[in-house]
């Protein structure tokens, strides 16, 4: 279990004025927190910051699937899936308390009971030899379902187009934890993490950035950087200056949440919209249900990508073409909205392919960019971002320890919690599954600095029903208050701040904002 002193931010940012770092990191998203562990554990002494909470950008955003990509199959893009999947399956057994197995539904709507053999053949084909790149060690082929094994799934998807459906397996994560985890494991090899830390600008020595100066005027001494700020990745390149910046072109994909009754799946399913050659996806989640994505081209702010009454309209357009209950935005209890950090690859003429690669640059002045990939990447990203750091630095183990890794476990720690004081056991947010225990051993050990990193990533309570989050708020800064040395007026503006996140989310959610039309919408899961 890891020790609670190595993951406090005070300590930690003395140690990063005072001390020098073979790598210093900049973001603690999943790449970052990636690369992070992968340094600690080759031997190298590492920092990282992060200008927001860990997982605070894209990576507490996404649809939380550990997968291999089956859409890419269609692309003949094997070898790319077969890494996929083996990276999925290092996840399920290096952090199976994190990263769970989950059956995805496929349903086949045709016409007067008939589906096309053709189209079917299509499918099956596709599934079949995504069990052979890997897909099976999950334990599970794939199979053809009848229409009354289909619709005990999801018994709302309609009767008079339903035909068959075919079952595959893929995995899920709840994205913000994994990430948190994947730094306090970093941590525990003796990583020095801080988040709420902004660099400003790059520390130079000569000709080379030899690490970075934070926005309070701290200067943190590293030999190498990494730039792992996603989105931001190119604002990073500009302060280093001695390169040209990578283009990262976001793309917006949002998702939203409605009652387990209003859709009550099952399993996950993949459903088609209508009007669009894309497909979405619709996971149970606790006592939830979440529908997502969409793909929009994005030049908006990077800072706060919302979700629009268009995009609300977009989802429940498919789920209301699938399924009998009508679905309406008044439904909706919860969204979120993430930007992709693509890198636009002048050599690709296809979107489609950025979305999958990841990159790894240097810059003359000897800053480490890696951009693109996948949540589920994050770790062979990090091996081929440390193996590039090690041979710049000519120290540090040359090879890679992840592979085996587990990450840290300390899930009985929670629930010691509530033995030693059963008040704690008591539900945090009506309706949901967190325990108070959950938020107090966040704000000691998990490193809390505001009340929405507590029910934005820690828990993910305003993600799965926002306005019982928002009633329960005062009650939750109240309790973890004496943690985390909060006078009552502070406790006051967290709520202030928490509810005022809130209200803004819901606004967006029922504005109208210009997006592209559904036929500009591309073509990336
Ligand atoms: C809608 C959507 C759905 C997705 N679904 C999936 C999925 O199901 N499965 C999957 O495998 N992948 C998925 N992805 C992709 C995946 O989420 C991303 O590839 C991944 O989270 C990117 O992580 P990152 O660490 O590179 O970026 P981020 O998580 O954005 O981290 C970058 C960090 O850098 C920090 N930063 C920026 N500037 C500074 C600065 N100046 N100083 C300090 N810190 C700074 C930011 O605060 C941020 O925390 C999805 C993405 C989206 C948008």
């Amino acid at each position: 279990m890891t020790s609670p002193l190595s993951f406090d931010r005070a300590a930690n940012l003395a140690r990063l004025g005072s001390e020098r770092f073979d790598v210093l990191v900049i973001g603690g998203g999943i790449t970052g927190a990636g690369v992070a562990l992968d340094a600690a554990t080759r031997g190298l002494k590492v920092a990282l910051v992060d200008k927001g909470d860990l997982a605070s950008g894209t990576s507490s955003k996404s649809s939380k699937l550990v997968h291999g990509g089956l859409r890419y199959l269609q692309q003949r893009e094997f070898r790319l899936v077969y890494e996929n999947l083996a990276e999925r399956q290092r996840l399920l057994n290096n952090a199976p308390h994190l990263v769970e197995p989950l059956p995805f539904l496929i349903p086949l709507f045709g016409k007067d009971g008939t589906f096309p053999k053709a189209i079917a053949k299509i499918y099956s084909g596709a599934l079949r030899m995504y069990d052979l790149t890997g897909g099976i060690r999950i334990g599970h082929r794939y199979k053809r379902l009848t229409k009354d094994e289909a619709i005990k799934y999801l018994p709302t998807l309609r009767p008079d187009r339903l035909v068959a459906a075919f079952l595959y397996w893929d995995a899920r994560a709840d994205d913000a934890r994994l990430t948190l985890t994947i730094a306090r494991t970093a941590a525990e090899h003796g990583a020095v993490i801080a988040t709420y830390s902004p660099v400003a600008s790059l520390r130079r020595e000569g000709d080379a950035v030899r690490g970075a100066v934070l926005e309070d005027g701290m200067s943190i001494a590293a030999d190498v950087v990494v730039n792992a700020t996603g989105v931001w990745a190119d604002h990073i390149q500009r302060l280093d200056g001695s390169a040209e910046p990578v283009h990262i072109r976001p793309a917006k994909g949002v998702h939203v949440t409605v009652p387990s009754h209003k859709v009550p799946a099952e399993i996950a399913v993949v459903v088609n919209v209508p009007g669009d050659r894309r497909s979405i996806f619709v996971v149970p989640w606790g006592e939830q249900v979440y529908l997502g994505t969409t793909d929009t081209d994005y030049d908006g702010p990077i800072e706060e990508p919302t979700c629009t009454a268009d995009d609300v309209a977009y989802l429940l357009s498919a789920i209301n073409a699938a399924t009998t209950a009508t679905v309406t935005s008044d439904d909706v209890i919860g969204t979120w909205a993430g930007l992709r950090p693509l890198v636009a690859d002048a050599k690709s003429t296809r979107t489609a392919d950025l979305s999958r690669r990841h990159s790894v640059t240097t810059s003359p002045a000897g800053v480490v960019t890696v951009t693109g990939g996948k949540l589920t990447t994050y770790r062979a990203m990090a091996e081929d971002t440390m193996d590039v750091v090690v041979k710049r630095l000519g120290r540090g183990a040359k090879r890679t320890k992840t592979k085996r890794l587990k990450l840290l476990d300390d899930r009985a720690a929670i629930d010691a919690l509530v033995a030693g004081d059963p008040s704690l056991g008591a539900p945090l947010v009506p309706g949901l599954s967190y325990r108070c225990a959950d938020a107090v051993y966040a704000a000691r050990h998990e490193m809390v600095h505001t009340l929405a990193d507590v029910l934005a990533r820690r828990t993910r309570a305003l993600l799965l029903d926002r306005d019982a989050t928002v009633k329960a708020a005062p009650a939750i800064a109240k309790l973890i208050a004496p943690d985390l040395g909060w006078s009552t007026e502070e406790a006051a503006a967290q709520v202030a701040a928490f509810t005022a996140m809130a209200a803004a989310e819901e606004r967006a959610q029922h504005a109208h904002i210009n997006e592209p039309a559904l036929s500009e919408r591309s073509e990336r899961p």
